[in-house]
């Protein structure tokens, strides 16, 4: 499951804005904390997505079950560090949430994107 992190280090890294940066290091699994703006959000956060997504779907005339929900909130889950906000970034969750929801919807992307704040 998840670690709690302990930091024992820091070193440098260059940031997607091109500014490097001391970042802390988790000593148990050497995940790098994410100092950037682009803050990663928790599972709940797509759940909502999920379920907004959903209602316009239905609406539309898909036919959406509840076990394909399941199915991508599973899939979800099973990304090491999707749920990890001290590590990930909000576009790399953005990217695995697109892939999954892709696997279990034939939907296009930029109706998916729509629904990102
Ligand atoms: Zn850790």
């Amino acid at each position: 499951m998840g670690c709690d992190h302990e930091v024992r280090k820091r070193d440098w890294f260059r940031m997607s804005n091109g500014v490097v940066k001391s970042h802390p290091i988790c000593k148990k699994c050497g995940a790098v904390k994410n100092l950037s703006s682009d803050k990663g959000r928790k599972i709940s956060h797509f759940i909502i997505i999920l379920s907004k997504l959903r209602t316009k779907l239905i609406d539309r005339g898909y036919k959406i079950s509840d076990a394909q929900i399941r199915l991508i909130v599973r899939d979800l889950l099973e990304i090491d560090g999707f749920d990890d906000v001290w590590s990930i970034t909000y576009s790399q969750q953005r990217d695995y949430f697109i892939r999954v929801v892709q696997k279990h919807l034939r939907i296009p992307r930029w109706v998916i994107e729509r629904h990102f704040p």
